[in-house]
């Protein structure tokens, strides 16, 4: 029987059926097989050895594709398991996925992994792929495949096939040399396609994620199409690990999490503090000046309003409950039915509108104890959230202003970023017609003002879609930051109304907006991406007194009374103390100037800044150093 198959150039060609997907990938073009990892036929990720059967549309998957990569980093994760397997007599195997940057295998053995075993392993896995194994699928019914892994002491994968739906029959295996494993596919032709892999990190999973089942091994690696990537990848974990805000938390001295008082909650220290409330000062001056109200309101309300708002059904397990004088109370996981409560206070007219209630709200949020991590993800938090209540013909505007906010800040701390819409999830409130509406109005708003964005399906909050902005740090690492969401439904659901020009009743939309979202992972992010070295506007301490000895302690303290009048963030290091010694605390501690206090500068009455790159300013007077620092805060520099 002839077929036809289709190139993604629009070219056809007839075939044999049965012929496979790399020969007619090879003959179309022949060097997109050194490159390609699997084939897409009729849109299905498959092996290049896939016999095409029928009329086929195939496009080669490439190692260079998000895709292309994950089947390259899962087809390691087997070569892993082999080789563990052939160095750990006895271990049993389980699941390998690809991850978001690499790839982990979980397993049962006797013996806790060590880093050392890993060199053991990973010279196994080269041999593994010295020796150029094909992968070989086979397909068999489930009973002979629980039959071979029975046979093979693999009880877990025994239960992954017992486990499968009945009308599952036939299930696959792939053989890799003498290594046999269950999984659905697609693999990489052959082990010798692996040109770059590293073993990373060992930890503790339970099988199938349940405490209740018994603590399993994960090894995680990583692997790249060349050693290139593999090495700049590395260089960057690297990069990271300096950069850890929880380690720079302790050295600056800027926050702690303690076990007494409890996971996911922070400590703020008074640097930490100081460097928090610098972003918000900042940020509640930017509200005002674009025609935002601050408001509060309390952390605890009724339960019966979270009812009402669709909380407590919807968000109910990620609050916290209390009791006061016998009726249940649900501290806020968000702030929006207060800002609802202040609206209702009075009769609206359509000339109020839009109104723009702004709150630096603190929130709680039960988040499971294993993904709790420093500052990034916390329980609580205070978020920089507001809700603007409009006309629906004022959402498109309103979503411009909130899009420039967000450009605007971005550039204040020197982040890219990218757009993405989230739509309806599976669990949502609210009329068809409603999201079709909002999720029309962001992307509307989107498109006129030539954002550029991405589509996430279903990723949408349970009561409107939203924009999401997520930047790019200085490792060009992303994170969730500003997000604007589109409500109708809870100005229906508390009856939110304004007198419209027609002297009728109408109902507002309520937009739901963060510029820099949960200020804590904010500052996670900037600890990061600044390297604990803040612009001089951010930094705690701006500039740092250091006496040569203790006659100059007089001069250094008249200094730095006339820097703290000024408003300058002056610090004191005047113990008796080797200067080299005193230098190097201030490098450690990142300050952006050093101003050491000597017999020149006392005789001349000046002070001779020195900044963090290295650079001296030379001999000023105290003054002009003043005018300086205050310049570089008004810059934001
Ligand atoms: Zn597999
Ligand atoms: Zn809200």
């Amino acid at each position: 029987m002839d077929i036809k198959v289709t190139f993604p150039d629009q070219n056809e060609r007839v075939y044999s059926a049965g012929i496979t997907a790399s020969e007619v990938i090879g003959g179309w073009q022949k060097n997109a097989l050194n490159s390609a990892v699997a084939a897409k036929v009729n849109g299905n990720i498959v092996d290049l050895t896939f016999p095409l059967a029928e009329n086929t549309a195939i496009e080669p998957v490439d190692v260079s594709s998000k895709e292309g990569l994950s089947i390259l980093r899962h087809s390691i994760s087997h070569v892993m398991a082999h080789a563990v397997q052939d160095v750990f007599k006895g271990a049993k195997v389980t699941i390998g996925p690809s991850i978001e940057d690499g790839f982990y295998y979980d397993f049962e053995y006797s013996e806790t992994f060590t880093l050392d075993d890993f060199e053991k392993i990973e010279k196994r896995m080269k041999e593994i792929v010295a020796s150029d194994y094909p992968f070989v699928r086979e397909e068999m019914p489930r009973e002979k495949a629980v039959e071979i892994f029975r046979q093979k002491g693999e009880d877990y994968k025994v239960e992954l096939i017992n486990d499968l739906p009945a009308d599952v029959s036939i299930v696959s295996i792939y053989r890799d040399g003498d290594y046999i494993d269950l999984c659905r596919g697609p693999h990489i032709p052959s082990t010798g396609k692996i040109k770059a892999f590293k073993l990373l990190s060992v930890a503790g999973a339970y099988w199938r994620g349940d405490e209740r089942n018994k603590m399993l091994q994960r090894i995680y690696g990583t692997g790249f199409a060349d050693r290139k990537q593999l090495e700049d990848y590395l260089n960057l974990l690297e990069e990271a690990k300096k950069r850890d805000h929880r380690r720079l938390g302790r050295e600056l001295d800027l926050f702690q999490v303690n076990d007494e008082a409890g996971a996911g909650l922070i400590i703020f220290h008074p640097k930490g503090m100081l460097l928090r409330y610098l972003i918000e000062d900042w940020e509640r001056k930017e509200h005002l000046k674009r025609g935002y109200d601050m408001v509060m309101g309390p952390q605890i309300l009724k339960v019966d309003l979270w009812k009402k708002s669709g909380h407590f059904d919807h968000y109910r397990d990620n609050m916290y409950f209390t009791e006061v004088d016998e009726q249940t109370y649900g501290i806020k996981p968000m702030n929006c039915l207060s800002h609802m409560l202040i609206y209702k206070s009075k009769i609206r007219s359509y000339r109020d509108l839009p109104l723009r209630y702004f709150e630096l709200g603190t929130v709680h949020r039960h988040e499971k104890t294993g993904v709790l991590h420093g500052l990034m993800r916390v329980r609580q938090f205070t978020q920089d959230d507001a809700h603007i209540l409009c006309a629906p013909e004022q959402l498109n505007s309103e979503i411009r202003a909130i899009a420039d906010f967000v450009n605007y800040a971005m550039g204040i701390f020197g982040f890219e970023y990218e757009v993405e819409l989230s739509t309806r999830p599976e669990h949502s409130i609210g009329s068809d017609a409603d999201w079709e509406l909002a999720t029309r109005a962001l992307e509307n708003a989107l498109k006129d003002n030539g954002i550029s964005y991405e589509v996430n399906e279903g990723d949408g909050a349970f009561y409107g879609p939203k924009i999401d902005f997520k930047l790019k740090d200085a490792l060009k690492r992303k994170w969730q930051c500003a997000t604007i969401q589109c409500d109708f439904t809870l100005p229906e659901r508390f009856d939110l109304n304004y007198i419209g020009a027609d002297g009728e009743k109408h109902r507002p939309v309520m937009l739901h907006r963060v510029i820099l979202g949960a200020i804590e992972r904010f500052m996670g992010v900037l600890i990061e991406h600044y390297a604990g070295a803040f612009p001089v506007w951010l930094s705690p301490t701006q500039c740092v007194l250091l006496t040569v000895t203790d006659k100059h302690i007089p001069y250094a303290q008249t200094i730095h009374e006339r820097l703290i009048e000024a408003g300058i963030r002056s610090e004191k290091y005047f113990e008796n103390e080797k200067l080299g010694y005193k230098i190097r605390q201030a490098q450690m501690q990142k300050m952006p100037y050093m101003l050491v206090i000597g017999d020149k500068e006392m005789e001349a009455g000046t002070v001779s800044p020195r900044a963090r790159d290295g650079q001296n300013l030379g001999a000023m007077p105290v003054e002009q150093f003043i005018a300086f620092v205050q310049e570089m805060c008004e810059k934001k520099q």
